[in-house]
């Protein structure tokens, strides 16, 4: 099954994306996790892509669509994968559905996390993130020892896109460019919505509950 993970900034996309992979056996496929592997690795495309992230800003098309390309046709993802912070415009939505039919597979299921925008700058803020692309936050899912990976055993940091103007541009992008894709979805009968503000196992077993409704994954 093919699911996209929809939602603003700080909505739980990683978080529940991480905890939906490990259930179902599907790959986490992030489009944030791949730049910034790319950032640290200091590749070409990295070296791109940073300074547009830094500001909060769309890294553009021409940089994300061959790692989008190849990522979605490897084969781990033959049987289903959990598409997080892509697509993010009317255009990437237009390129994904390309893309997949060129793979001879469509779009299953849009989760849409819903989170008040009071929330956000919050759970951004409290934000701390591994290297291997766990996140965690300083009160609502603190790791068991402070300011280190329960998963990998490495040193957390603090996003520099997780600093209040970032967050507030992100926001701002977030609701002039990605928030349309709803209408889209919605009209093209895919769109399932998920109450993002309670606790993350809270909506965890929600999400899991409608999955199981809607057909195997
Ligand atoms: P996104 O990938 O949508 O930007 P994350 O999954 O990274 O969001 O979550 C953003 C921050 O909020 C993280 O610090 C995470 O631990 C925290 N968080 C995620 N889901 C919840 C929740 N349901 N309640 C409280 N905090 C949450
Ligand atoms: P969050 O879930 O907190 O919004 P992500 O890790 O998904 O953050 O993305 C971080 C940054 O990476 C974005 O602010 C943007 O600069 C860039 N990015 C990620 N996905 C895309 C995308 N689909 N299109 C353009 N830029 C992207
Ligand atoms: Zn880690």
């Amino acid at each position: 099954m093919i699911i996209v993970l929809f939602g603003p900034p700080g909505s739980g996309k990683g978080t529940q994306a991480k905890l939906l992979a490990e259930r179902y056996g599907v790959p986490h496929i992030s489009t944030g996790d791949i730049l910034r592997e790319n950032i640290k690795n200091e590749t070409e495309l990295g070296l791109k892509a940073k300074t547009y992230m830094d500001k909060g800003e769309l890294v553009p098309d021409d940089v994300l669509i061959g790692l989008i390309k190849d990522r979605l046709s490897q084969s781990d993802g033959a049987s289903g994968f959990l598409l997080d912070g892509y697509p993010r415009t009317l255009p990437q939505a237009e390129t994904l559905s390309k893309i997949l039919s060129e793979l001879g597979k469509s779009l299953d299921v849009v989760l849409n996390i819903d989170v008040p925008a009071e929330k956000l700058l919050n759970r951004l803020a409290g934000r701390r993130m591994c290297v291997c692309g766990a996140s965690y936050h300083i009160s609502f899912n603190k790791p068991k020892q402070a300011g280190i990976c329960d998963l990998c055993g490495s040193k957390l940091y603090h996003r520099d896109d997780d600093k209040e103007e970032a967050i507030m541009n992100r926001l701002d992008v977030y609701k002039n460019q990605t928030q349309p894709l709803i209408d889209h979805y919605t009209q093209a009968g895919v769109m399932l919505t998920i109450n993002g503000a309670a606790d993350i196992v809270v909506v965890f077993n929600e999400i899991c509950r409608m999955l199981d409704d809607f057909g195997h994954v």
